[in-house]
């Protein structure tokens, strides 16, 4: 057994079927081997409790070490990664993948410490680095929440540059956000929480800075934190990670007022959620604030007129358009519904344009321009919500699963059908395998027309009455025949679809998402009366998250959110295309985040999805490496005296004499139409030591 488990690479086990993947799998798990390979990519267990396998010694040991001379572990990615990039010039990217709780976030810091242990040590590098790496907890703060699934969950993506110069040194970075989740900050689920740092800020803040704030340090305190009924998270210090944003916010070179800014603007959300409507006894149609203290607290910490904010939480600017000649605003009062929908937008806004401020004043402090020429390339990490099924599954997981397809359709375009395409332009004999293709699911949502995200954008603009229903009976009649979707008006008498319900079969299994809420989210529309307000703040950073340009004004309608998500994404997978791709899939063992409980049926439910069987198959068939004959020749002539210090004749010869020279036998390569094939790695390492020599 303790044979079997020395096994780390999947493609070198003896038969290769589910069962004994599975095997390997849980046996390496049970001895704390939580990574295993597919030739390069690495596959990562959740151990759900600390291993000794991160510290400076196991950094040293992997330095410069090839993928397959030692154990598995993520550092060989990353050590991979980085000797491409400084010795070939190339942009690399870490492409990190798995559902919610599976270790993305934490894989993503192990690389990135990883990448800064090994790179350049002068006192200036060092700067860099360290503001790199205080970038995670910054971002986690107001990024990540405790969520059913997992307890330090990303609500946001995350793609990151890390920028290097000519000798390897890191000089810089650069941090690209896709869509926060920010209902959670006026709608926690029953047991979730809210962002971490209004728990941070509550639980860790000295008593100056919470006066100064008008806060208390009572949870309870506050409509927005009281709704989930869970204030705490096991194992999580809200006072040590205060002071560590504190520190990291230091470090990475926020100013005293743009931190207080930050603060001010959490606290003020909070407040917000405090503020009370009651109907108007002489007229039904409007109400008015119970509470006006509370509004001159917000007012006073967004620095805004108290009359104003509270104008804006009760009316509408509407033009009339009557007079067009003449045009005149028209003050139209709020009933209750509006009102308090009103309140929520505005935190929920307020918390949306803070996110993105502070990640750009992050990206001010550590984006190295390229101007002076010393920028060379870099290594991109991604680390994005992972795909997720609740008990309620709105318009955020639909974002968030459609993200997690639009990456599986670029796992496969990469590892499965480019490779399987090449071998059969290439003319090698090959026997196709299958894989299931999830480009099917990515039309359903995404298809220019007849797509759920362009009927959602048709009812969006549609002018007339509509509501999330309308939407729906457009998805079931426009759609209904597509295998993966589903509803009650196609599988009738089925509960589980209820009648505000669809269904997407996406690859990694169903989900049942709700309308509600879809027109409005999509739509996202922030009172006009809010944004002015805001913009009129007297505190500097405010008027930058709330710009009042003309075209919030102008009659075109701006992008909806859905079309704004699918741009981002596919200029994302553009983005990854044009680098060098390293994989890190990772699993997660059990739904109960307990350590060593290896559940086989959630686990090979995962390996299904994520397509493992089939990335095996293509990499035990196929072959590790392939370089056109010129080429080929061009790297290795040294090691051969007819092809040294020139080779004239037909390329193809050059590549078989080399190959001769070298003692390579034949059945380890192989000739295509214009490139050659070796089949293991093995062979590459002879080839490149006899050259090194
Ligand atoms: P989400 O999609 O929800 O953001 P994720 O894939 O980013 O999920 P992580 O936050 O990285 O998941 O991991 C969840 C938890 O699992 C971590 O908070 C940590 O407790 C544990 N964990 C993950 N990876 C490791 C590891 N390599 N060693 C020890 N514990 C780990
Ligand atoms: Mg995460």
């Amino acid at each position: 057994m303790t044979e079997e488990i020395e096994v780390s690479d999947f493609v070198m086990m003896n038969d290769i079927t589910e069962q004994s993947m599975m095997e390997l799998l849980k046996k390496r798990f049970e001895n704390d081997k939580i990574y295993t390979l597919i030739r390069d990519v690495v596959v990562s267990v959740n151990p759900y409790k600390k291993l000794d396998i991160y510290s400076e010694k196991y950094i040293d040991r992997y330095r410069g070490k090839n993928i397959y001379e030692l154990p598995p572990h993520i550092y060989s990615v990353a050590d991979t990664a980085f000797l491409n990039l400084r010795d070939l010039g190339q942009d690399q990217c870490i492409i990190i993948s798995g559902e919610s709780g599976a270790g993305k976030t934490e894989a993503s810091k192990l690389i990135m410490e990883y990448i800064a242990a090994v790179s350049g040590d002068s006192l200036e590098v060092d700067k860099v680095k360290s503001k790199l790496l205080e970038s995670n907890p910054v971002l986690e703060a107001f990024g990540n929440a405790k969520t059913t699934r997992n307890d330090n969950s990303s609500r946001f993506g995350k793609y990151m540059d890390l920028q290097f110069d000519f000798l390897g040194n890191p000089i810089g970075g650069m941090i690209t956000t896709y869509l926060l989740e920010k209902s959670r900050v006026v709608n926690p689920a029953k047991d979730e929480r809210t962002f971490h740092i209004f728990y941070h800020l509550l639980g860790g803040a000295d008593k100056a800075l919470l006066d100064k704030l008008h806060l208390t340090s009572n949870f309870t305190d506050y409509e927005y934190l009281k709704k989930s009924n869970c204030s705490t998270v096991p194992g999580l210090n809200d006072k040590t990670q205060f002071d560590a944003i504190l520190n990291a916010l230091d470090c990475i070179g926020f100013k005293q007022d743009q931190k207080d800014t930050l603060f001010k603007c959490i606290s003020a959300i909070l407040h917000v959620g405090n503020i009370k409507y009651k109907k108007n006894e002489n007229n039904d149609e409007n109400v008015i604030i119970e509470n006006p203290e509370v509004c001159k607290t917000i007012a006073e910490l967004l620095d805004v007129k108290c009359e104003d904010l509270m104008n804006a939480l009760t009316y509408r600017t509407v033009i009339d358009k009557n007079k067009s000649s003449n045009q005149k605003n028209i003050k139209v009062p709020l009933n209750l519904a509006k009102a308090l929908s009103c309140q929520d937008t505005l935190a929920k806004t307020l918390y949306e344009k803070l996110f993105s401020w502070l990640v750009n004043v992050i990206n001010e402090n550590i984006f190295h321009t390229k101007d002076d020429g010393s920028h060379r390339s870099v290594i991109g990490v991604l680390d994005i919500y992972g795909f997720e099924i609740f008990q309620v599954n709105g318009f955020e997981q639909f974002t968030i699963n459609y993200c997690n397809e639009k990456l599986q359709q670029l796992f496969i375009e990469l590892t499965l059908k480019s490779e399987q395409e090449e071998y059969n332009n290439e003319g090698i004999q090959w026997e196709n395998i299958d894989f299931f293709n999830n480009q099917i699911i990515c039309d359903l949502i995404e298809s220019k027309t007849n797509s759920i995200i362009a009927l959602l954008n048709e009812e969006c603009i549609r002018p007339g009455e509509k509501s999330d229903m309308t939407f729906l009976n457009k998805l079931n009649s426009s759609i209904i025949k597509n295998p993966h979707y589903d509803s009650r008006e196609k599988t009738r008498n089925i509960k589980e679809i209820d009648i505000n319900m669809f269904k997407i079969k996406h690859y990694a299994g169903d989900v049942v998402y709700t309308v509600d809420g879809f027109i409005e989210k999509n739509n996202d529309l922030l009172y006009n009366d809010i944004s002015f307000v805001l913009n009129s703040s007297k505190n500097p950073h405010l008027p930058i998250m709330f710009p009042q340009n003309l075209e919030n004004i102008s009659l075109k309608s701006p992008e909806t959110i859905s079309t704004q998500f699918k741009n981002s994404m596919n200029q994302l997978i553009k983005n990854l295309t044009a680098k060098n791709p390293h994989y890190i899939r990772c699993i997660k063992p059990n739904n109960d985040k307990k350590s060593g409980v290896f559940d086989d049926e959630l686990c090979l439910h995962q390996c299904r999805y994520l397509g493992l069987l089939e990335n095996i198959r293509v990499r035990r068939a196929g072959y590790c490496f392939r370089k056109e004959f010129s080429k080929f020749v061009e790297r290795f002539k040294l090691i051969c005296e007819d092809t040294w210090p020139n080779w004239k004749g037909d390329p193809q010869e050059g590549v078989r004499r080399i190959l001769k020279e070298a003692n390579i036998q034949e059945e380890d390569y192989c000739f295509g139409k214009t490139k050659v094939f070796i089949k293991k790695p093995q062979i590459v390492f002879q080839l490149e030591n006899i050259r090194n020599e």
